[in-house]
């Protein structure tokens, strides 16, 4: 009989509470005792029956569709420090776990990917310090990790789709779609600044599905110049053919080709200064981070926390540490420690300005 954890960790996403929901009940369903590990790598660094919690069926009712995380996350510092890792280490093995699943970003996986393969000089170090007992040694020796992305920005290579991304974008819509009719009403235009650190996928595809007159996201960046010709030229063509309202959605990411954000009020700047518009900014911020998951983030936050459950009971301590993926339609496994590399390496090609690297690595998943 197995003793499994789930926690949830950096940004908080809707979908993380159905995630638990389903780690919960399939441990529960497959005759293994499952636990929550309460507000992140935090509750795993101060340990004991208050942050390292036994999960019953029934603690779970509701979970399902409610947003934000109702097992707490937080941005744990101690965490990166070895030290913190020691202590994390010493309280699964006090609470009897012997797999833990972490839904989170790229961050929080790798911090779970360093876990694992820093475990047996953890516990090695426990043994030698006389804070664990032989016989918890000897039955700890290995900790089964999986990782299941949540995550609005969609930003994690080796995954479609990311817990939590879908319902932002179906928020961030919805603002825009009430933002249309004010535009409308006063002929205004509009820039609305979206989340997505250094990925356009929300502002790209809120772009399409609200019909923006202009889309400025990280990876497509042009000089300053050639990105407000550009944006003044079509928004000047829709307003002649009678458009009443233009809307601009900038990533909160966006930069031009030399390297320089991009802020909604640039644009806002833009617009007023050479198109005489009246215009206005809207940052929607946490706004699209709240409510209920969509019914997509439900669907696969679920089929993803029973597949997380089947892999960490599968795994041997051979076994690379998996990361539950969307591909393609179908669920898979994929290497932890690849996907976060890769998701990193997209990142830091980005910050040197190394768009065609960037751009092949993302196609290349
Ligand atoms: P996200 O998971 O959404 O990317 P963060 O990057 O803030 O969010 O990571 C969440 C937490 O994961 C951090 O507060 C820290 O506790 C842990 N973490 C992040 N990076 C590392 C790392 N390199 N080593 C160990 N732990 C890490």
């Amino acid at each position: 009989r197995r003793n499994i954890a789930v926690m949830t960790s950096g940004g908080d996403a809707p979908g993380m509470n159905a995630n638990v929901r389903a780690v919960v009940r399939a441990a529960i369903f497959r005759g293994c005792k499952a636990y929550a590990v309460m507000e992140g790598y935090e509750g795993l660094v101060r340990g004991g029956p208050e942050y390292i919690k036994e999960m019953t069926w029934h603690d779970v009712k509701g979970y399902l569709s409610e947003g934000g995380t109702k097992i707490g996350t937080a941005r744990c510092m101690a965490f990166k420090e070895r030290k913190g890792r020691l202590q994390g280490c010493k309280h699964l093995i006090e609470a009897g776990i012997d797999a833990l699943i972490v839904c989170g970003g790229d961050g929080s996986l790798t911090g779970a990917d360093l876990f694992r393969s820093e475990w047996p000089s953890l516990i090695d170090e426990l043994r030698k310090n006389g804070d664990i007992s032989e016989e918890k040694y000897q039955k700890h020796k290995h900790l089964n990790i999986c990782g299941t992305v949540g995550l609005i920005d969609n930003d994690m290579a080796t995954t479609d789709a990311t817990i939590g991304a879908y319902s932002s974008l179906d928020r961030i819509c919805k603002a825009i779609d009430y933002i249309d009719a004010t535009a409308n009403s006063h002929s205004r235009a509009f820039v609305v600044e979206v989340m997505g650190r250094h990925c356009g996928w929300l502002a790209l595809m809120a772009g399409i599905a609200t019909s923006a007159d202009y889309i400025l996201i990280p990876e497509k960046p042009s000089s300053s110049q050639d990105w407000q010709d550009q944006m003044c030229k079509i928004v000047s063509k829709h307003r002649a053919k009678g458009k009443r309202k233009s809307i601009v959605i900038v990533a909160e990411g966006a930069i031009t080709s030399d390297l320089q954000p991009i802020s909604a009020n640039n644009v806002k700047d833009v617009l007023v200064d050479r198109l005489g518009l009246d215009t206005r900014v809207t940052t929607l911020g946490h706004v699209q981070r709240g409510g209920n998951a969509v019914a997509y983030d439900r669907f696969l936050a679920t089929l993803q926390g029973v597949e997380a459950v089947k892999a960490v009971l599968d795994c041997t301590p051979d076994t690379p540490s998996p990361l539950i993926a969307i591909d393609e339609n179908k669920l898979v496994r994929k290497p932890l420690v690849e996907a976060v590399k890769i998701t990193k390496s997209v990142a830091t090609a980005i910050e040197n300005k190394d768009f065609d690297k960037a751009m092949s690595l993302r196609d290349s998943e």
